[in-house]
């Protein structure tokens, strides 16, 4: 690479300028002049004039070969931001692509980066592609930090940090992924004068001080390279630069080395023709001398993702001390030093259609973008190109980048920041200014969300506005939710009225396992489901309470079976005994009237209580065993209503020795049906009230001496 003279002054930018853009040398002088007179109020922090600075990013992109429209907008670079001339002014003079270029530069400027994790780097590295636009305004972006980086020293010690750290976060590896290995080298070295200034000296010392014996050794290495070429009959250069600080420091840092056991501070190279020569002169060089196992590298059969192609392998040399060599041809050359400016440096001596472009379309590849570029043409446009359409780069109060799709708004941004950032959200501030929550957002937008704690969450509308997905489905997400807790609570209120109308308590019924088993025979997975279930009507109250009944009086069945006699809780409602049982309502059965004395069994009805039988009721072998109830007649004074049958010869004035006969015996007849059958007997059905089954008894004895009687028993209706 040719040894650059940097320009100081008025007369060597404009003999420059003359030498190498002879024929538009014109407009140049004319970009030159009018920047200066824009920027002559104004001092750099040297107190030298400001046209200083446009002057020498200027001459750093003119070393790289780069475009009038470039050269232009690069000496215009700050106008807009610093003076008064306006965008009008500037199409007018120049054309709206300068304009253009400047005013991608002025937006770059206004991106403040706060040092973040790698990912954070990386979405403002893509920033940077998506704001510019087109390439060039990074490149010059890139020399005007170069410039800075250069002039930094008047700069506070703080400003110096945070400009260095910026550099080596976004900018270096914004270098590197364009393929400017030649602009990244001089970032990173500056960068690390200002972040590690001690070790920055000591190595420009260390490397001075065996520079004259290290350059003795890299002159025969030289010497021995050429006579292989010689050898070959290979065309071919070769050469050997010291490698640059910052890749000494990192191998330093990386390696756990000391500065004494870095060899290769020198990048010996040799360029040759083709690709072919390229593998013929490794080969020789390998019989020269051996190769350091594991460290050779084909980046041309597999080249790095900036489309860099070189062969890289260390050998042992016989002066004791290994050796990197990169062999390389004079294409792939061009591009590892200048990358994406190699297609203007090298331009001039393109014949015809050259390689060149369609190298360069892995620019295109690294971008995401498709298909292989032909003309140059082309290429300006792709390098125009929204790198990162269809998506918007928005910047967080804390300056984080958030990359949304394009037409996302307020909104979107708040739901990416949190979901509860985007249900209480009211309002939106973009670059400080109160607007629209819809409003689409721009890439470099500042946005910041106003939330209310009283916000009753999103609006329905804003499905309608929103752009990403994510955001949708969180909208959805809390209706669904909101609903749900709606219905919940009308579904308990359901439940809860049926449980009181049916007289159940939720202690009785609620229990966790006969819950579950409900819950899963109506696929629901929780409560709060089952309540939204009955709210929502999906579910009906019987559905789950009959159930919850059933279990409970099983439970309480068992329970009375393992109760114990002291346990003996009296129900003495009926003068029966159900043990275990408290507040039940007993009924007599009908059917079979049972009375103290008789045997007798409880039947647990749905919802009636339990009906007492005699145990020799014939209605009980057509009864649910699992709902028969044991129960017993407690010692407590009552009275049952027994039917008695009574079969009797007709006879004049038998009912008035009959009721005598109940009346001796203290005991009321509730009802007489009386009758006389086909056979002449007289048949009476009698309901009496008895205190115990010994009272019947009696009574049965009693009737049966009289003599028309001639049958007395009990009788199940
Ligand atoms: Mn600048």
């Amino acid at each position: 690479m040719d040894e650059v003279q940097k320009v100081s002054n008025e007369e060597e930018i404009i003999s420059k300028i003359r030498h190498y853009y002879p024929t538009d040398s014109k407009m140049l002088e004319h970009a030159f002049l009018f920047a200066k007179n824009a920027h002559s109020a104004q001092k750099r922090d040297s107190g030298e004039p400001y046209i200083v600075h446009p002057m020498g990013v200027a001459d750093i992109l003119i070393d790289l070969g780069m475009d009038i429209t470039t050269i232009c907008a690069a000496f215009l670079h700050d106008v807009l931001e610093d003076t008064q001339v306006s965008e009008e002014k500037l199409i007018k003079e120049f054309g709206t692509e300068v304009c253009e270029l400047v005013k991608g530069v002025t937006k770059l400027d206004k991106i403040i980066f706060k040092s973040k994790e790698e990912e954070q780097a990386e979405n403002f590295r893509k920033m940077f592609f998506a704001m510019a636009k087109d390439v060039r305004v990074i490149l010059i972006k890139l020399a005007d930090r170069i410039h800075n980086l250069r002039t930094i020293s008047p700069l506070s010690a703080e400003r110096q940090q945070a400009i260095a750290k910026e550099t080596l976060e976004i900018y270096a590896p914004l270098a590197s992924r364009l393929g400017l290995s030649y602009i990244k080298c001089e970032l990173e070295d500056l960068s690390l004068k200002v972040t590690h200034r001690e070790i920055y000296d000591a190595l420009v010392d260390e490397v001075n001080l065996k520079r004259a014996e290290r350059q003795e050794m890299v002159n025969k290495i030289i010497k021995q390279l050429v006579e292989i070429l010689n050898e070959l009959n290979i065309a071919g250069e070769v050469s050997g630069r010291p490698k640059h600080f910052y890749s000494i420091y990192r191998k330093m840092t990386s390696q756990h080395k000391a500065f004494e056991q870095i060899y290769d501070l020198t990048a010996l190279r040799v360029i040759v023709g083709t690709v072919s020569d390229c593998y013929e002169v490794l080969g020789k060089i390998h019989t020269y001398w051996k190769p350091v196992p594991g460290r050779f590298k084909d980046y041309i059969a597999v080249p790095k993702p900036n489309n860099y192609q070189s062969l890289h392998t260390t050998v042992m040399t016989n002066y004791g001390s290994p050796f990197e060599i990169q062999i390389r041809t004079f294409e792939m050359h061009k591009i590892a030093e200048y990358g994406v400016a190699a297609h203007w440096k090298y331009k001039e001596s393109r014949s015809g259609q050259s390689d060149l472009d369609v190298r360069i379309g892995w620019l295109r590849e690294v971008m995401d973008m498709q298909g292989e570029l032909g003309s140059s043409r082309e290429f300006l446009e792709s390098v125009k190109v929204d790198l990162y359409s269809g998506q918007v780069f928005i910047f967080t109060p804390k300056g984080d980048v958030i990359i949304l799709p394009e037409g996302s708004n307020p909104i979107d941004f708040a739901y990416n920041v949190h979901t509860d950032v985007g249900n209480k959200c009211v309002s939106a501030k973009i670059n400080g200014r109160i607007v629209p929550l819809t409003t689409p957002l721009k890439t470099g937008d500042y946005v910041e969300i106003i939330t209310s704690s009283n916000s009753k969450g999103p609006s329905r509308d804003w499905l309608k506005y929103v752009k990403t997905s994510a955001a949708k489905a969180k909208i959805r997400t809390f209706f669904k939710k909101q609903m749900k807790e709606e219905n919940i609570k009308l579904g308990k209120d359901i439940l809860d009225n049926d449980l009181k109308r049916r007289g159940y308590t939720a202690a009785q019924l609620f229990k966790p396992a006969w819950l579950e088993t409900i819950m899963s025979r109506l696929s629901l997975t929780s409560i709060e489901d089952m309540y939204a279930a009955i709210g929502y009507g999906g579910i009906n109250t019987s559905q789950v309470l009959v159930k919850l009944i059933d279990f409970y009086k099983k439970e309480q069945y068992t329970a009375t079976k393992e109760f114990k006699t002291d346990e003996r809780v009296h129900d003495v409602n009926n003068g029966v005994i159900v043990r275990g049982q408290k507040d039940l309502l007993i009924r007599m059965a009908k059917c079979c009237t049972p009375v103290p004395g008789d045997k007798i069994i409880g039947f647990i009805s749905r919802g009636r209580g339990i009906v007492v039988h005699r145990t020799s009721c014939p209605n009980i072998k057509s009864m649910e065993k699992e709902r028969l109830i044991e129960v017993e007649w407690a010692n407590a004074e009552s009275k049952f209503f027994a039917n008695v049958q009574i079969i009797a010869s007709d006879h004049s004035g038998l009912l008035a020795k009959i009721t005598n006969v109940f009346a001796e015996q203290k005991l009321s007849i509730g009802s007489v049906n009386a009758k006389i059958s086909k056979a002449g007997k007289a048949v009476m059905n009698l309901s009496v009230k008895v205190e115990k089954i010994t009272d019947l008894d009696t009574l049965f004895q009693k009737l049966r001496q009289l003599d028309e009687v001639d049958e007395v028993r009990r009788i199940t209706n």
